[in-house]
């Protein structure tokens, strides 16, 4: 998977991509990550990509010039995503991350000061992506978000011992608790289940707390899942949880 990030701020999405699983990512060649800086595109001296808004108001608004230069520059193909970083764009969950983690190609465009120029998004024909209902100075944080979540859902990026697999969301309920050394600390204790070594019990009491957890913390993701559930052992489990907890 090719990112192409388009960001005033390079050292943003470069530094946040040096380290930890991203950077593994990068070194086993799962993923690359390009910066590319509108601002080495704009054809003004001054180096200039934003200029004030006509209409009046406060800010500078990014300039079509730059923007739409820099995305020309960008090879892409039939199975490349333009997503374009905004406030007001589609709320990004993990399905979403899913659906992208099948592309070969995305590109990013993140924005700042008071955003783009309408015909950014109309020249770009990008899909809006907002990562929640809150603004931040820039799109570089969500872009980071973006790849580092999209990236997590790729065949082979995560170890073994990474594995997505029992995640939060990745099967419609939020995980279990875990616990690791010591057993007793501080007189908190380990539950017992855990230090048994029987693994369809251990499997049985997470399933069980997936849907303790979810119905307590996530009561709309709880219920869609009760309305989708056809697994046997799982109705099974939901009816156990639902009787204790008279929801
Ligand atoms: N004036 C814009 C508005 O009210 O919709 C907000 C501009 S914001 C200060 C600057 C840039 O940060 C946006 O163009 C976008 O790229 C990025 N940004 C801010 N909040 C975001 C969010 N929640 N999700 C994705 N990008 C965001």
């Amino acid at each position: 998977m090719k990112f192409d990030v388009m960001t005033l701020f390079p050292e943003m999405v470069n530094q946040a991509c040096s380290h930890s699983i991203i950077s593994r990512g990068i070194e086993k060649g799962i993923i690359s990550v390009n910066t590319i800086n509108p601002r080495d595109y704009t054809l003004d001296k001054h180096k200039k990509v934003d200029d004030t808004p006509f209409g009046g108001g406060a800010g500078m608004v990014l300039m079509c010039q730059p923007y739409f230069d820099c995305f020309d520059s960008i090879d892409k193909s039939d199975d490349t995503e333009v997503i374009l970083l905004s406030p007001q764009g589609e709320i990004f969950n993990h399905s979403m991350s899913v659906e992208l983690s099948k592309k070969s190609h995305i590109i990013l465009i993140c924005g700042h000061y008071e955003g783009f120029d309408e015909r950014i998004k109309v020249y770009t024909k990008a899909r809006e992506v907002s990562i929640g209902d809150f603004v931040l100075t820039g799109g570089e944080l969500p872009a980071v978000c973006i790849i580092d979540s999209v990236s997590r859902n790729i065949d082979g990026f995560l170890g073994k011992i990474d594995s997505a697999h029992f995640d939060s969301f990745s099967d419609g309920l939020l995980e279990y608790p875990q616990y690791t050394k010591p057993r007793d600390y501080q007189g908190m204790k380990v539950p017992e289940v855990l230090l048994n070594g029987n693994h369809s019990e251990i499997y049985k009491w997470r399933r069980k707390q997936q849907l303790i957890t979810t119905l307590k913390k996530r009561k709309d993701l709880f219920d869609k899942f009760q309305k989708n559930c056809n697994n046997k052992e799982d109705l099974k489990l939901l009816n156990e949880v639902l009787n204790h907890y008279k929801v």
